[in-house]
């Protein structure tokens, strides 16, 4: 599977393995194989190792922690406290290693727990800082995809502008075209707007 990376962060493209919250929930992270995937395609560890099924169960519960602190960063509310306790836990275990292998090259080291201990230190940076105030929730309809509003000036609307945008765009052009057809000019046939 080929995992999305379009919140420009790694805490919220986590959270963003659990999809279509809202309607019709996918959870990209059925098997602890999905778990490895996403690690590696993440460029956090070069051999995630074997992620047990203890371990995946964690890794969503940290997951659904950071996704409900962003959500509360993104409204402005006050995050849960079990929460912020489970992100605030996993961060202090060992984290992945990232050492110099030659110009050009690093080696990344760790297994599932490290990844994990990863993800949460840079949620914690994230909820902890300045730029929790930049977390948007995409757009698009459906989509429950959040991001990091880094714009200049400040009105990054979707996830991702060909996956949500286009799509918007698209249904926007459809309502003016079938709203101008049922206004009905009578003369304008379905081709002549
Ligand atoms: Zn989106």
């Amino acid at each position: 599977m080929d995992f999305f990376f379009v919140s420009d962060h790694l805490a919220l493209d986590f959270a963003a393995t659990l999809t279509w919250r809202t309607t019709h929930p996918i959870d990209l992270l059925a098997e602890p194989t999905d778990l490895a995937a996403w690690a590696t395609q993440a460029g956090l560890t070069d051999h995630p190792g074997r992620v047990s099924r203890a371990a995946l169960d964690r890794a969503r519960q940290v997951r659904e922690a950071i996704y409900r602190t962003a959500v509360a960063a993104e409204r402005g509310a006050d995050a849960a406290v079990a929460d912020v306790r489970l992100i605030r836990e996993c961060a202090r275990g060992p984290q992945v290693v990232v050492a110099l292998k030659s110009l050009g090259e690093v080696e990344r080291r760790g297994g599932v727990d490290e990844v994990l201990a990863t993800v949460a230190t840079r949620a914690g940076e994230l909820f902890g800082g300045d730029d929790r105030h930049l977390v948007r929730v995409c757009a698009g309809a459906e989509c429950t995809r959040l991001f990091l509003d880094r714009s200049r000036a400040g009105n990054r609307r979707w996830c991702d502008k060909l996956a949500c945008g286009s799509r918007a765009n698209a249904a926007a052009y459809r309502r003016r075209k079938s709203g101008a057809l049922a206004s009905g000019s009578a003369q304008a046939g379905p081709y002549d707007t």
